[in-house]
């Protein structure tokens, strides 16, 4: 209902309302008035009625008096005293209801005549009770009381007449009172009602477009429930609060909410309150009139099963104003599991297809690769971009290739379905494989679309058919005797193995071993076999009996091959060893003899080493004393007779006495080197920092000469050595660091220990020329130098004598170099053991 019409309505309603109020006030106030003008007139009619009664009374107490006066009997009174009784109370009553002061003096007027008139009637009475009837009969004749009597006739017409007259007056005036009371009655009841009919008509009409709005309405809504509750989506109307106004039986079957009935009026949230966060916001945001949706979420049903849905929160408005959210949820679960299922499926048959183990082609009916599998790329050794661009027959060795195509033209021509063969195809480097192919065709209305090639790699099986028919050719003609036994009785031997022990081969089948033993070689032959049970192979030289009886020397090499569990057999090689025991024999004999040389030989070389180290040092030590004197003459004769010698004698004498130094030199570290030998040393805890710094001491000259630079690591060890041949060591080695460098570079030289678990390793770390890895054994071997005397000085003895002092102290030597990148000598002795001390250790090499 519009506001108009409402204002109409009660406008209409108003008025008529009005209308009829101010009616019911009129005619209330007509209504009093014709009451009162009816009051007046039924005065009238009483006053006109008294008037008659008074009359009549004086007429009957006339009568009563003419009874009495006639008769003398006093019962003919009594009329007349009924009347006299009654007139006065008449006469009361008349004087009520004439109101005007007129006809109040016409009542009075009235009274008078009627009290004349009882008084000439009582007045006869008496008389005729006193006097008898005649002087009663003269008072009546006299007429007096006739025109008494008609005087109060005439009075009484005249107040009648004016009563009558004011009756009349007074119908009249309520006669058109009435009228204008019923007109105006009517009139506004008419007006009022007319007013009222619009109004119902109004309302009415109102009514009928309300009632078909309203049908439209409920149909619209009808139909909009039957579609939102057959929605093939989960949808739903919340207001404000969230509560179900509407809902799709889908969304009640999805949730498990019952029915829509009993779904609507609930709270979301109490019937979801694991709803996610961003649902909840999504909700809210609704709820200020934005729109969100999302393409793919998920949802954890109430029964747990996970839901993939798509959702569109709209919000919905009524007069501008947000009244809550509708809520579209599209289930995509199955379109998920769908896509997911082909996705998987794809991704199956794409593994299938490149995974497995044999290659899988899919080839065009002209022969090109139109699909390839990893496999088949690996089997012929091509990549699959270049396969693409080939035809099987590039491929398939010529001599296999018509066979191949005649079957392809059978199957295209529907002669057969499918084939296999084995052929050989030509690989990307030129080598063969053999496959065995399999080949079915797929057809497309009826036509040839694509054949599916399975090739299968069987090189390995032609391989191991070749290897087999080898194995069996070896195993024929091998010139060792062979045999496969199961258990303790022979299955197969090889004619060697018959020969060798005097049988046919077909004799030694099913035959136990332990025949081919001597009755006293029986116990070895079962430990035998018991150990290869343990060690399932082993060689074994044993002793065979042959059929004659005769024995043979055999050597045994035996495999235990376990198939599966219960199966095992072996495999046995046999070779008659009777050749080569012969020789054995001839060998030892032959042996003993060198051995006994060997020792002769052995002292006999002791014997001279010895004297040659003896016939060394006495060489050496009596070298000396004729030095000694050349050295003297040489000095005498540059101090005494360097006037008289020219240059060039001068110069040969330089040479000799040069030459006599290196002379000396030499025979030092000669006798050095053989004194090491023959020195009985003895070992004790040597603190290295100590011999170092002796060493040093020792090379001070030469460190001062040539500036070098030297840096020894702090805390040195303490080993087990014998000091004076330690520092002659570590003299000989950081000497050789200094003197080994380029002319114009400065010598640097580094010492450090390396400790290990019982040695220590001493390292002399040096920037000289380097030492290639080629000569660094020989070095340390006497009189070997790799440098002549004049670019760098030297005997070659100093390596040899710090191997021989190492050595004899129990530890080892060695160097690690390269040419131009210095040289790292190390020398390696064994630590003090935990217990000893300087004072109390004394140990003696072996
Ligand atoms: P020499 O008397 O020549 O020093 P050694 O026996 O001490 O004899 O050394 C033998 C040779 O080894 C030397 O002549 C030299 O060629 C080489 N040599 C030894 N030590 C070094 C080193 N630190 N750097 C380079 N070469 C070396």
């Amino acid at each position: 209902m519009t506001r108009s019409f409402v204002r109409q309505i009660n406008v209409g309603l108003g008025v008529a309302l009005s209308m009829l109020l101010l009616n019911a006030v009129i005619s209330y106030r007509n209504i009093l008035k014709l009451i009162g003008d009816e009051r007046l007139v039924s005065q009238s009619y009483q006053a006109i009625a008294e008037l008659e009664a008074s009359l009549s009374l004086l007429k009957d107490a006339e009568t009563g008096q003419r009874g009495y006066l006639l008769t003398g009997k006093e019962r003919y009174l009594e009329p007349y005293k009924n009347s006299v009784a009654r007139i006065n109370q008449q006469i009361q009553t008349l004087r009520q209801l004439q109101v005007s002061p007129n006809q109040q003096k016409q009542i009075q007027a009235l009274e008078r005549l009627i009290g004349q008139k009882l008084a000439e009637l009582d007045q006869t009475i008496q008389v005729r009770r006193t006097r008898g009837l005649n002087p009663a009969l003269q008072i009546v004749q006299s007429d007096r009381g006739k025109q008494i009597m008609d005087n109060i006739r005439r009075q009484i017409a005249a107040i009648e007449q004016q009563e009558k007259q004011q009756l009349s007056q007074r119908l009249e005036d309520t006669q058109r009172k009435f009228s204008s009371t019923l007109f105006t009655f009517t009139l506004v009841t008419a007006t009022s009602l007319v007013l009222l009919g619009l109004v119902a008509l109004t309302l009415w009409q109102n009514e009928v477009q309300r009632r078909q709005a309203e049908q439209t309405l409920k149909e619209r809504e009808e139909r909009l429930q039957l579609f939102v509750e057959y929605a093939p989506v989960c949808l739903a109307m919340f207001d404000r609060n969230m509560r179900y106004l509407a809902v799709s039986q889908r969304w009640v079957d999805v949730y498990h909410l019952g029915s829509i009935e009993s779904t609507l009026g609930q709270s979301h949230y109490e019937l979801f309150p694991n709803l996610p966060e961003h649902w909840r916001q999504a909700h809210q945001q609704g709820l200020t009139g934005q729109s969100k949706k999302c393409e793919e979420d998920h949802f954890f049903l109430p029964d747990g099963t996970e839901q993939y849905l798509q959702w569109e929160v709209q919000p919905w408005f009524n007069d501008g104003i947000v009244q809550g959210i509708l809520l579209f949820v599209e289930d995509i679960t199955a379109r998920k599991m769908i896509e997911s299922a082909l996705r998987e499926s794809d991704q199956q048959f794409k593994a299938t297809f490149n995974q497995a183990a044999v290659g899988i082609a899919h080839v065009a009916p002209d022969g090109s690769w139109l699909r390839v599998n990893e496999k088949l790329c690996q089997i012929i050794g091509y990549t699959e971009e270049e396969l693409l661009q080939l035809t099987f027959q590039d491929i398939t060795y010529p001599d296999d290739l018509d066979k191949d195509l005649n079957y392809v033209r059978q199957m295209l021509a529907g002669e057969i379905q499918t084939y296999a063969m084995e052929k050989r195809y030509i690989r990307q480097n030129s080598s063969l494989v053999w496959i065995n192919l399999t080949v079915s065709l797929v057809r497309g209305d009826e036509q040839p679309e694509y054949f599916i090639s399975v090739i299968e790699d069987v090189s390995d099986r032609k391989l191991a058919e070749a290897d087999l028919q080898q194995y069996k050719d070896i195993f024929q003609f091998a010139e060792h005797g062979l045999a496969i036994s199961r258990g303790a009785i022979l299955e197969q031997v090889n004619p060697t193995f018959a020969q060798l022990h005097g049988y046919a081969v077909e004799e030694l089948i099913g035959c136990p071993i332990l025949d081919f033993y001597p009755p006293e070689m029986h116990e070895d032959a079962i430990q035998v076999v018991q150990q290869l049970d343990q060690a399932k192979h082993l060689t074994h030289e044993t002793i065979h009996l042959r059929k004659d009886g005769s024995v043979f020397p055999v050597l045994l090499d035996i495999t235990v091959v376990q198939e599966e569990p219960d199966s095992a057999y072996r495999i046995v090689n046999l070779f008659d060893i009777t050749e080569r025991k012969q020789t054995e024999t001839a060998l030892q004999q032959s042996n003993l003899t060198l051995e006994r040389r060997v020792s002769e030989r052995t002292a006999q070389l002791q014997e001279i080493n010895q004297e040659l180290e003896s016939f060394t040092y006495s060489v050496s030590h009596d070298l000396r004393a004729p030095l000694r004197i050349m050295q003297g003459f040489a000095q005498a004769l540059q101090e005494d007779y360097s006037t008289q010698l020219d240059d060039i004698a001068q110069s040969y004498i330089e040479s000799i006495a040069a030459s006599a130094v290196q002379m000396d030199q030499l025979i030092n570290d000669l006798l050095s080197y053989s004194r090491l030998s023959r020195t009985q040393i003895e070992l004790s805890p040597i603190d290295l920092n100590h011999v170092v710094e002796i060493a040093l001491q020792q090379l001070e000259t030469e460190i001062q000469e040539r500036q070098v630079i030297v840096a020894i690591a702090p805390n040195l060890p303490t080993v087990m050595a014998h000091r004076s041949i330690l520092v002659q060591v570590i003299v000989n080695l950081i000497g050789n660091a200094i003197k080994f460098v380029a002319p114009s570079v400065r010598p640097q030289v580094l010492v450090f220990a390396q400790m290990e678990p019982n040695q220590v390793y001493l390292w002399i770390v040096d920037n000289g020329i380097g030492i290639a890895p080629e000569h660094q054994k020989r070095i340390f071997r006497v009189f070997e130098r790799l440098h002549g005397v004049d670019t760098y000085p030297g005997t070659g003895i100093g390596l040899a004598i710090v191997q021989k002092g190492i050595e004899r102290m129990g530890g080892q030597v060695g160097v690690e170099s390269e040419i131009g990148s210095g040289s790292r000598f190390w020398i390696a002795l064994p630590l003090v053991p935990p217990a000893t001390t300087d004072s109390e250790t004394r140990i003696s090499p072996a």
